[in-house]
This record gives C-alpha cells, structure tokens and sequence, in this order.
C-alpha cells in the first residue's frame, strides 16, 4: 500500500480512508460533521473545503487539471476533423 491510495477525508483530518471507500465515508461523515458548511469540489465529489479555499484548490486540484486536459484534447481533435469555418 502506498501513500496515494489513501485520502484525507474532508470532514475530518484525522480520517485516512482508503481512496475508493472515500466516498462513502464522506457520506457517513458528514451526518456527524458540524462544522462549517464545505463547498463540493466541480471535479471531485470526493473533494470538499470552505468556500474561499475552493480557487487555491483547484489550482492543485489534478481532476480539476485532467477534465481541462481532456477538453483540451477534444478542441484540439475537433479542430483536426473539420477545419474551423470561416
Ligand atoms: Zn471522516
Ligand atoms: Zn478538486
């Protein structure tokens, strides 16, 4: 096991959950979280933080990064097949 199978969970710091039992610890979770409300990441549902954090996130956030990637790679493959109308 390494490192990055693990998250953080984000109600609870102290909560290292394997990464594909995340999402349904974060369910569980947040049913005794009583803290501030946490913003959803767009991304990664698995990912949730305070509102005025959410812009620094999604500069490190990678499914923020990927899902650019892949649009990316979509415009550019569109453009390949049928040239831009002028
Ligand atoms: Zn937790
Ligand atoms: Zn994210």
């Amino acid at each position: 096991m390494t490192d990055s199978e693990y998250g953080i969970c984000p109600y609870n710091a102290e909560h290292r959950i394997l990464l594909f039992r995340l999402p349904g610890h974060i369910i569980k979770c947040k049913r005794n979280y009583r803290g501030p409300t946490l913003q959803i990441c767009k991304f990664n549902a698995t990912h949730r933080l305070p509102a005025e954090q959410m812009d620094e996130h999604l500069l490190e956030c990678a499914d923020y990064r990927k899902f650019h990637e892949y649009n990316n790679l979509q415009i550019a493959l569109q453009a390949r097949k049928s040239p831009p109308r002028s």
